[in-house]
């Protein structure tokens, strides 16, 4: 079969890598110059330094399949990913752990002390948190809901934590030892080339042939057997039933000498202060060594036609929305929605390959068995 895969980032990449290695040719296209999606890491003319051209990319999971994968196309550096953030004239240590919290409070507590602390400042009467704002109150208390989250949240989504769900704020852990790793994944680290080079290796395949600033034309799946859409659900249909409402990314790219703020991302929890975060890429490779640096400032703002769209916003309205086109794509026939655009989730990239790894194996499956191939292997609701 020869199988037409509608974006180049992680999704079409692995789907595609998968089934040539089953005897299949894969077609990937990508309207964007590179391959790699949002993941599209280069060198920076000026510095030198690897840049994560779409914003802070780190690679952690608990998936061992996956973490086997990844490292069969690139060596994986050790990486710890160390955030802070500036707020109220402070810098703090992110995510929220026991120096922020004795920080904050001006104590000197132990662990046992400070869970009972938070404990009975955390609003334990909402039982089931269903909000941003409910389970912020709910697990950490207002005193640091207002300084860390709410500001930035407002900033990055632009609209009120009540509106958005529980389960953005779920990424992030609350503890109560002096461990600032952001994150809590058995497996951690930076790909020693960038994450395009690694996926320029999962594509180079004798099955595979790749076209770049190459835009999906009409009529163009009719010449493949089955079509794999990583591209935005909406967008498949031309947005005839409306926008699904994405948040969009500038960066304000700057240089300095030497080292501008000391660690990799820097929050800025305040809402007078108009960037969310800015980040230093030299500190994705500690490996390496620079003299100058390059840092972008980053700003959020509603995604409109012709912007590149990051986070799917997921309100009340979108899902509604959602729900009418994932009824268009499951009447289609012929072609399979994949990752963050094509199934509008916000996702990781261990479970952006975990779920293509999954789709490949769906497809060989229904071909076994003469089964129709289905629009979504991971439902998008
Ligand atoms: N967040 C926040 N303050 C912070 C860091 C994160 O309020 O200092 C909230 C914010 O709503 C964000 C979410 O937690 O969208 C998830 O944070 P994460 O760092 O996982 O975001 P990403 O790096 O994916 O943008």
């Amino acid at each position: 079969m020869h199988v037409l895969l509608v974006g180049a980032g992680l999704s079409g990449v692995v789907i595609g890598r998968e089934l040539a290695e089953a005897g299949h040719k894969a077609t990937i296209i990508d309207s964007r110059p590179h391959l790699g999606g949002n993941c599209h890491t280069e060198r920076d003319s000026e510095t030198g330094v690897q840049v994560h051209v779409y914003g802070p990319h780190i690679f952690h999971t608990d998936d061992a399949e996956v973490w086997e994968y990844v490292t069969r196309f690139q060596r994986f550096m050790p990486y710890r990913h160390q955030v802070k953030t500036t707020a109220r004239g402070q810098v703090f240590s992110m995510p929220i752990n026991l120096h922020t919290i004795n920080q904050f409070f001006g104590a000197t507590m132990r662990p046992a002390e400070a869970r009972a602390f938070v404990e009975a400042r955390a609003e334990t009467g909402i039982d089931d948190p269903r909000s941003f704002e409910e389970q912020a109150l709910r697990f950490v208390g207002r005193d640091i809901y207002e300084t860390f989250f709410k500001g930035y949240t407002e900033k990055q989504w632009g609209c009120s934590p009540t509106q958005l769900p529980a389960s953005i704020l779920k990424r992030l852990p609350l503890r109560f030892t002096y461990d600032d790793n952001y994150f809590f994944h058995r497996f951690q680290g930076m790909p020693e080339h960038g994450y395009t080079d690694m996926i320029e290796a999962m594509a180079d395949h004798p099955g595979i042939d790749v076209h770049l600033d190459t835009p999906y034309g009409a009529g163009m799946g009719a010449r493949y057997d089955h079509v794999f859409w990583s591209g935005p659900l909406d967008g498949f249909f031309d947005y005839e039933l409306g926008r699904l409402g994405y948040r969009t990314l500038d960066f304000e790219r700057f240089t300095d000498t030497g080292d501008y703020q000391g660690c990799a991302v820097m929050n800025y929890g305040d809402a007078e202060v108009p960037y969310t975060r800015i980040t230093e890429h030299k500190y994705f490779s500690p490996w390496e060594s620079h003299d100058a640096t390059v840092c972008y400032r980053e700003y959020s703002r509603a995604c409109d036609a012709g912007d590149i769209p990051y986070y799917p916003i997921r309100l009340v309205e979108e899902k509604a929305l959602l729900a009418d086109y994932i009824d268009r794509a499951e009447a289609t026939g012929g072609v399979t929605f994949v990752g963050r655009l094509g199934t509008y989730r916000y996702l990781d990239m261990d479970v952006t390959i975990r779920e293509a790894l999954d789709t490949a194996r769906t497809f060989l499956d229904c071909e076994k068995r003469g089964k129709a191939m289905p629009a979504f292997v991971k439902p998008p609701l």
